[in-house]
């Protein structure tokens, strides 16, 4: 790609790499390609990060025909920049698009438009210990029309913005909610892709779960509200008598790349996964007969989230006295240790850019 430049007159202030939070402070430049039937992919280019113009009648303001992607990129110890596992999010992205009728962007194409901009943005790339720059890629339609159809123009997008360790003081359990009366996805619909409209449906759900005093919600399965499915932004895994389970890729669930990472490891260790339906009834029993072992949650933000404790309508149990198991933290340390390049990468999901 021939990706046109153009600067800024003056670049922001860098915000305190210790006191990051999540998705606060945009840095310099953006990423922007467009899409048109006659000219495919055009003129991609880095501009300053700034306001997108489009007119009132823009499709992804009335149909919510958009998809993105969440990736890091991390520095090490070198001061070298690194990617992780960059081509299953640009595969997953393209699995987005196709559901939700937006042009296929080709793998080297997203990959060398993320790292363009981390090249541009390299001094956006924080320094201080588990921190990252959080890359969101994403994709919409912009022509303007109030006809529900495939529209004729897109835009592809990268932005990024540095962010802070998601747990400054050590991994700390939450306590989660699961919801047994909405539902996030359906087998037909759109669940296994990173599409806009599914977290604008999940919201109520999130307010439901904090005014109990919960932090994040565990969708059921939306035909029959018996299987455990997912969190908010996150997969979840349980150890149950020494044997892993997690909802199965068939639709309704998003197929993490941190799940994907954490199976991987969790196989070469000897674990057995069970990728399989389990119900909530099993999931409390196993909660107080005591082989409810560990519970967690996976994500390209946390990286891993245990969980302290589950409740399920009345029902509430507490999970390894509310304290970060044994496996929970392991699956992490050797997980975050990759990605900042602390330990070998055996599995080839390292990236390295060249800046
Ligand atoms: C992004 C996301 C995940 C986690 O995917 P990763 O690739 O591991 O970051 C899980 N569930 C949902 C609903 C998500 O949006």
């Amino acid at each position: 790609m021939d990706i046109r430049f153009v600067k800024r007159d003056q670049l922001k202030e860098k915000p305190d790499w210790n006191n990051l939070g999540f998705g606060k402070y945009m840095s310099d430049y953006m990423f922007v390609m467009d899409w048109s039937k006659e000219k495919g992919w055009y003129d991609p280019r880095i501009v300053p990060y700034g306001p997108v113009e489009f007119e009132p009648a823009t499709v992804v303001l009335h149909y919510a025909q958009e998809t993105f992607e969440g990736m890091k990129a991390y520095r090490t110890a070198e001061g070298k920049i690194q990617l992780f596992r960059p081509e299953m999010n640009a595969r997953r992205m393209n699995k987005s698009n196709e559901r939700i009728c937006m042009p296929e962007i080709p793998e080297e194409m997203f990959i060398e438009a993320v790292e363009a901009l981390v090249k541009v943005e390299k001094d956006w790339v924080p320094t201080a210990e588990n921190t990252s720059y959080y890359i969101r890629p994403f994709c919409f339609a912009c022509e303007s029309s109030l006809g529900v159809h495939m529209a004729t123009a897109y835009k592809f997008m990268v932005i990024g913005c540095p962010v802070g360790a998601y747990y400054p003081t050590g991994l700390d359990p939450v306590k989660i909610l699961v919801e047994d009366e909405l539902v996030r996805a359906v087998k037909g619909g759109t669940g296994f892709t990173k599409c806009g409209g599914n977290y604008a449906g999940s919201i109520l759900g999130q307010i439901k779960a904090e005014k109990l005093g919960y932090t994040q919600v565990l969708w059921l399965d939306g035909e029959t509200r018996t299987y455990v499915e997912e969190v908010g932004t996150m997969n979840i895994m349980f150890k149950i008598n020494g044997e892993i389970y997690t909802a199965p890729i068939e639709g309704t669930v998003l197929p993490g790349i941190t799940r994907d990472s954490m199976i991987t490891l969790l196989r070469d260790w000897g674990y057995k996964v069970n990728e399989t339906h389990l119900s909530v009834h099993d999931l409390m029993k196993a909660g107080h007969d005591g082989t409810l072992e560990e519970v967690f949650g996976t994500g390209t933000a946390a990286v891993i989230s245990p969980v302290g404790e589950l409740r399920y309508k009345d029902d509430e149990v507490v999970i390894n006295d509310f304290k970060t198991g044994e496996l929970t933290q392991k699956l992490y340390d050797t997980l975050t240790d990759i990605q900042w390049g602390r330990a070998e990468d055996k599995y080839g999901w390292i990236r390295p850019v060249e800046v």
